[in-house]
């Protein structure tokens, strides 16, 4: 390996970065993995309760459908629970106009919507908004699809082109049935797990700053001015991170422009503790969606451990509560909750949250989103990358984009494409 540090240089240690890296790894390449932060794992993150209790701020859930992160956990030793479904679901506020959100309704839009062909001439150029007007729905069922949009996708209906939320859709294949587990110890100790595996291989408070490619080799260049070599580089951070690293010569414009058509998404985590699930008591599951703010839910996460509600504000919400402060958002989620099941939801053991809204190193969450209604290609294009340089994140993933289990889908589909580089040589 004279005059290189590695084989494949991986930036970033998310999950796209960590399975990239151990593929790569099991098929015999030297790799080096820089990661920005002082820690793995990216958008899956973790902190802890005053009783030391472990909670993942980030990504959490899991499902049977999403094999390979099953099979990762599984395999690093990790079990998981099932979050507790039992019990009434409730839309918050209680009989404010029924019509005004209606579930069963917007997810038949949802389902005509995904029966259309992403690339339709009918639909090019439309964003979710604009077609949505177009659709005899009933209000109802509009407004419970755009807070469906709006509470995943974590943009704006009048932002998101219509056909980038039905191709990103079609690839998430678990019928609604995302929530089902969470890994017992939490999602990011099964990330710091998967990191141990590669050792001093992956190198924290490295934030990549430039790349420049030259014949064979390409040079990555941190923001210390530390610079390393490598044969090929896997850029494991999310679209709109990507765009911000500097190359020389530049990226083709193609390239470039795809990776400028995306936005980071905006959402806040909070976990609420308490003495004992009490919701339960009047039978409720724990699982709450608001009707006069769109994009707020909130879900029971009790584990053997500790009694916990998760509440999500994305989307539009969490850029408008992001601006009114961390004592806004405790008093306005603890007073909802209190509305939906009883005031002892306003006296919690602890809260804790987590405003991803322009987080420094992912931009925000779940995933970025294309926001540019032309940018058909820039998936394809990211993709296909400028070798020796390639792309990995989950929002590249061909099944479960915005998860992290296609985050570990991306990261191997981008280390079968450098090992076909390497292979050439
Ligand atoms: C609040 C929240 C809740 C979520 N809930 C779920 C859930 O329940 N289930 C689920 O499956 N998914 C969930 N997700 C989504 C999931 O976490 C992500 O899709 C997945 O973790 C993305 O992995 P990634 O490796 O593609 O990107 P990232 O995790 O963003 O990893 C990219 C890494 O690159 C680093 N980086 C960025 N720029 C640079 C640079 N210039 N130099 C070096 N390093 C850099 C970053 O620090 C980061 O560590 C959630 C996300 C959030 C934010």
């Amino acid at each position: 390996m004279s005059g290189f540090d590695a084989d494949v240089i991986v930036v970033g240690a998310g999950f796209a970065g960590l399975s990239a890296a151990e593929a790569l790894v099991s098929a015999g390449s030297e790799v080096l993995v820089l990661e920005a932060r002082n820690r793995v794992g990216g958008r899956v993150a973790s902190d802890r309760f005053a009783d030391g209790v472990r909670f993942d701020t980030g990504g959490q859930f899991i499902c049977d459908e999403m094999h390979e992160v099953m099979a990762l956990v599984h395999r690093l030793g990790f079990p998981v629970f099932d979050t507790p479904m039992d019990g009434a679901f409730q839309v918050q506020p209680a009989g404010a106009g029924e019509a005004r959100y209606n579930f069963a309704e917007s997810g038949r839009i949802r389902t005509r919507a995904n029966r259309i062909d992403p690339r339709d001439p009918s639909i090019a150029g439309l964003t979710v908004e604009a077609w949505l007007a177009r659709q005899s729905d009933p209000s109802g069922a509009k407004v419970g699809y755009q807070a469906m949009v709006e509470g995943l996708w974590c943009r704006s209906i009048s932002e998101i082109p219509l056909w980038y939320v039905i191709d990103n859709d079609r690839r998430t294949t678990s019928n609604g049935n995302e929530l089902q587990y969470s890994v017992d110890g939490t999602m990011h100790a099964v990330a710091e797990a998967l990191a141990a595996l590669l050792g001093s291989r992956v190198r924290l408070g490295m934030p990549v700053a430039r790349i420049v490619r030259g014949n064979g080799s390409v040079a990555v260049t941190t923001g210390n001015d530390e610079v390393f070599k490598a044969r090929q580089v896997i850029v494991a951070v999310p679209p709109v991170m990507a765009s911000r690293i500097g190359h020389e010569p530049a990226l083709p414009a193609p390239l470039a422009e795809a990776l400028g058509a995306w936005r980071s998404g905006t959402v806040i985590k909070a976990l609420v503790e308490y003495e004992r699930p009490f919701w339960r008591d009047a039978g409720w599951s724990g699982m709450v969606m608001w009707r006069d703010v769109l994009g707020l839910f909130a879900c029971d996460v009790s584990s053997g451990h500790a009694s916990a509600l998760v509440v999500f504000a994305g989307g539009p919400l969490a850029v408008d509560w992001s601006g009114k402060g961390e004592d806004f958002i405790r008093s306005e989620m603890l007073r909802r909750l209190a509305a939906a099941f009883d005031s002892a939801a306003e006296t919690p053991v602890d809260f804790q949250m987590r405003d991803w809204v322009g987080d420094r190193w992912s931009g925000g969450g779940y995933s970025d989103v294309i926001t540019d209604l032309s940018a058909c290609d820039a998936e394809t294009l990211i993709r296909a990358g400028a070798p020796p340089v390639h792309f990995a994140s989950s929002e590249l993933s061909s099944s479960f984009p915005a998860y992290v289990e296609g985050a570990i889908v991306a990261g191997r589909e981008a280390a079968a494409r450098v090992l076909a580089f390497l292979q050439e040589r």
